[in-house]
């Protein structure tokens, strides 16, 4: 059987109303991993809906424990042959609180609703839609190669993305051999538009921290003690400022790379960034000089206030506060120093004369960057190439986060992420949605890609 053939299939697959049978399954199942009373869920969404369909396609399928105690873990293996490549892919069942009563009339999270090339639904962008597409992209080519793939496969799902994936990292550290696999490609995230296919190779990371000034215990009259007694929010307000300038320039030069390495600056030229392409305008007296809005986005840092306090806004009284607190944030690319940041903060205060100022270092998440170069990424563009006409997106790292850190440093893989979904679908917020041509489009990619890689002529050509 060809290529060909299974493209077909799929194709008919989705027009048969078969890809929607299943998402309307699936979406149904309330796994809100941020209710505790819908726990039983995602149990119920691994077992009824993921696993058979593994099962059907011959894996074996056991449960992993979540050292955590938090949602439930589904491994799955399929194995042809040892001298065979292995694939590492990755889901997740869970989906965001439903937000049920803020959907547009007549749309519910839990039922899946087309409109139009819109299909609506909890889970449709994020997860359950782009891991459906996969899956049954894999179901495809088995079918079309008789029972064979020509390479091995390995199936990671989790239940606790939406809540920080606790106990993912852990897992994959206990279970490496298990686990171990050539390359990891999954689903997730938007593509950078509805028409331009994307792979991204791995993520910014993300440093969360707060810096306080605390001078007292209670306010004081500004009439009487303005001017002979320290304001923190002053002090603080000019230690923001000596962080990052009045255009959003890092100003303490150690939270920042040290250079932009040519392929990403490369693959970043490609995506043509420019003020309008990403359906708002940009700010382009923003960010670090001298660097296109490409490369301010994917390939840079930048370190954003989220919150800022003293006093009480909701009712400001006439007083010097006692105190002043700023929620920070560092966005950072591979190449950046974040696991001395605390150090970093505290030399910069301190030679700029806040030595006051307290730092405290919350979450931080690594950032991830497989080079754009690598045979892998070669690979792919290639085989998405000879699907669809349309030109296609490599972005070096997504500008959000992912905990990809677990699949790229834990696992050791290079890690390719082909999202099936688009910046306007919704994610996390009410009438989440995806596109039909974009799950038509995904069909095929995936299909393709897996028969791709189960042929030798075409690994060979693009990993040797
Ligand atoms: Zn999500």
């Amino acid at each position: 059987m060809s290529k060909q053939l299974a493209l077909a299939n799929v194709r008919q697959y989705l027009s048969d109303g078969h890809f929607e049978d299943d998402l309307r399954r699936r979406v149904a199942i309330r796994s809100e991993s941020q209710d505790p009373d819908q726990a039983p869920e995602l149990a119920r969404y691994l077992h009824e809906e993921i696993e058979p369909v593994l099962i059907r396609m011959g894996f074996a399928c056991r449960a992993l424990e979540n050292p955590n105690g938090a949602g439930p873990l589904l491994f799955a293996s399929r194995h042809e042959g040892d001298d065979l490549p292995t694939l590492l892919t990755y889901g997740h069942g869970d989906v965001v609180l439903g937000y049920d009563e803020q959907w547009q009339q007549g749309l519910s999270p839990w039922t899946l609703t087309r409109e139009g090339e819109r299909w609506y639904g909890r889970g449709t962008a994020d997860n359950k839609g782009q891991h459906s597409i996969n899956l049954a992209a894999l179901e495809q080519v088995i079918k079309a190669r008789e029972g064979r793939l020509g390479f091995n496969v390995k199936v990671l799902f989790e239940t606790g993305e939406e809540r920080g994936s606790p106990g993912l990292r852990e897992v994959c550290t206990e279970h490496r051999e298990l686990l171990a696999a050539d390359v990891f490609i999954a689903s997730d995230g938007p593509r950078l538009n509805d028409s331009r296919p994307t792979i991204f190779l791995g993520s910014r990371g993300s440093a969360l921290f707060s810096l306080e000034v605390r001078a007292r215990d209670k306010g004081l009259h500004s009439g009487n003690w303005g001017g002979v007694m320290v304001n923190p929010a002053v002090v603080l307000s000019n230690a923001l400022a000596s962080l990052v300038d009045q255009h959003g320039r890092i100003r303490c030069r150690g939270l920042v790379p040290s250079s932009i390495p040519g392929p990403v600056r490369e693959a970043v030229k490609d995506l043509g960034i420019d003020r309008h392409s990403l359906g708002r305008s940009l700010d382009e007296h923003w960010g670090e000089p001298g660097l296109t809005l490409g490369e301010r986005l994917f390939a840079w840092n930048t370190v954003e206030i989220l919150t800022f306090t003293a006093g009480n806004p909701a009712k400001p009284v006439n007083a010097i506060p006692p105190s002043a607190l700023a929620h920070c944030q560092l966005r950072f690319v591979v190449g950046t120093d974040w696991q001395h940041l605390e150090s970093i903060l505290r030399q910069h205060l301190d030679a700029e004369g806040f030595q006051q100022v307290e730092i405290k270092i919350d979450r931080c998440t690594p950032a991830t960057r497989l080079d754009p170069d690598n045979p892998w990424v070669r690979f792919a563009k290639d085989s998405i190439g000879r699907t669809t006409p349309r030109k296609i997106a490599i972005l070096p790292n997504l500008a959000g986060t992912l905990p990809n850190d677990i699949f790229a440093d834990v696992l050791g893989l290079p890690t390719l992420w082909i999202p099936h979904s688009y910046p306007g679908c919704s994610q996390h917020a009410p009438d989440e949605h995806m596109l039909e041509p974009v799950i038509l489009e995904g069909l095929e990619i995936m299909t393709a890609l897996f028969w791709d890689l189960g042929s030798v002529d075409c690994r060979k050509n693009n990993n040797k």
